[in-house]
């Protein structure tokens, strides 16, 4: 979905002062009823006012108008939800203009924006259901269990964007290498933008043998450190790692990353821990395997344990053996999803649903006593699961299907409400 903000300009108080009271309205309405949005949109005096302002928004696709069983009402659209997010972002000074669109995520646009001072930010906007449509085409069985029939998208988004801020905000603050958190509003978020481009454009012929397995190491390192602090990543690979380009081109010997893409991440207390740290790692091991050509060399006289890979005792981290002890706890501090999970609110029920859906549920947990042995049929045995990580239905590998030219009319349907949008018996949103 396009950002397309050219008719924020011209918006008036009145007019963003409705479109908050839809907002507000759509808390605790699926469809906000009209009388509901008067008294709402606290600004304004009149009714007749006030009707002519949303007939104004309905025009402009910011909002939607739907009729149910018992009344008419409006819904709020993505677009009017960007532009109350932009509208935040502006008056609280985080950004100052919104320049191009530079990456698609699997769940996300990315836009690069700039603030008053000139500093370029990136501003992440969430856009869930984007490819759970996908899964929902690729795995039915599943999603039976973990309906996702009428799942309020937008609202989800809005959560989805609040979890990753509190994500970076936490790692950030205990010095992982994370993007700078700056600001969240409703779906979006505004982050510092890194300078580097997705470990997936690295190649062989890009360094020395030295820092791939330095790379390598550091990268088994962080799956580490961060399980010790508490946490998981779930969707650990080389679209959500960016390689920073050195200050010093000459030196690349010292390859720099960044972890990016946080929502899914749970607790190393959630009941298939073990599985996803494993997935993490398969991910690292099968993109430095099959697009590096590298394995890391093992000699028996290593005895070193302080890290992973060559010249270290262990090719790789594995869950039960290295992470013993924790050094924090993370997890308990953003409450993060799998750890409170005697007592899940509505929402959480909801927000798991989608995210075990996003994180590519397994058909059942794996319970392997892991091998040390780095050998080679381990290593593809779990190649298709790790195809699983939802990264890999991202869009921006050249990836084009017809489903998801159908997604993204779905998308768009969903986002301006058009008519004709129903669901299968599966849960599937079909276009008329
Ligand atoms: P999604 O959840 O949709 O996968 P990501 O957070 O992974 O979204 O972002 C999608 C892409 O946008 C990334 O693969 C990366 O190329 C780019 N990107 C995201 N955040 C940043 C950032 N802070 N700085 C630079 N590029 C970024
Ligand atoms: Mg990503």
């Amino acid at each position: 979905m396009k950002l397309e903000t050219s008719h924020m300009r011209y918006l008036t108080a009145e007019d963003f002062n409705v479109l908050e009271g839809t907002e507000r309205g759509s808390a605790n309405h699926e469809i906000v009823p009209t009388p509901l949005i008067y008294k709402l949109s606290t600004m304004m005096k009149s009714q007749g006012g006030t009707n002519r302002t949303i007939s104004d928004l309905a025009k402009l696709n910011l909002i939607t108008k739907v009729r149910n069983a018992k009344y008419d009402g409006y819904k709020l659209t993505y677009k009017g939800m960007d532009y109350l997010a932009l509208r935040t972002l502006l008056a609280n000074d985080i950004i100052y203009s919104i320049g191009a669109i530079f990456g698609v995520g699997k769940e996300s646009d990315i836009y690069k924006v700039s603030t008053i001072t000139g500093e370029t930010r990136v501003m992440k906007l969430h856009r869930l259901g984007r490819t759970s449509f996908q899964t929902v085409k690729n795995n039915r069985d599943y999603l039976k269990k973990n309906d996702l029939m009428g799942t309020n998208w937008m609202y989800l988004s809005k959560i989805a964007a609040g979890k990753e801020y509190e994500f970076l905000s936490i790692l950030y603050e205990n010095g992982f290498n994370v993007p700078q958190p700056f600001f969240v509003t409703r779906h979006a978020l505004v982050m510092e933008l890194i300078d580097g481009f997705p470990m997936r454009n690295l190649r062989r012929h890009n360094f020395k043998n030295r820092s791939l397995d330095k790379l390598y190491t550091d990268l088994m390192n962080f799956i580490v450190k961060l399980a010790k602090n508490g946490l998981i990543h779930c969707d650990y690979n080389e679209f959500n790692i960016m390689i920073k380009n050195n200050v010093d081109k000459d030196d690349i010997d010292e390859l720099g990353f960044i972890v990016i893409d946080f929502p899914q991440a749970i607790s190393i207390d959630h009941k298939d821990a073990e599985y996803y740290f494993k997935r993490d790692v398969d991910c690292i091991k099968r993109f430095f395997k099959k697009k590096l050509k590298y394995v890391p060399n093992r000699d028996e006289s290593w005895l070193d344990e302080s890290g992973f890979g060559e010249g270290y005792k262990y090719p790789y981290p594995i869950f039960h053996r290295d992470i013993k002890e924790r050094v924090n706890d993370l997890d308990a501090q953003l409450n993060a999803s799998g750890f409170n999970k005697k007592h899940p609110s509505e929402v959480n029920k909801e927000m798991e649903g989608y995210l075990i859906n996003l994180r590519g549920e397994k058909a059942e947990i794996y319970t392997s006593d892991d091998e040390e042995d780095y050998s080679d049929s381990d290593y593809e045995q779990h190649t298709d699961d790790s195809e699983e990580s939802s990264d890999y239905y991202s869009s921006d590998d050249g990836y084009e299907s017809e489903s998801d030219d159908e997604n993204e009319r779905i998308i768009e349907a969903l986002s301006s409400g058009v008519e004709g949008l129903k669901m299968d018996k599966m849960g599937n949103y079909i276009l008329e």
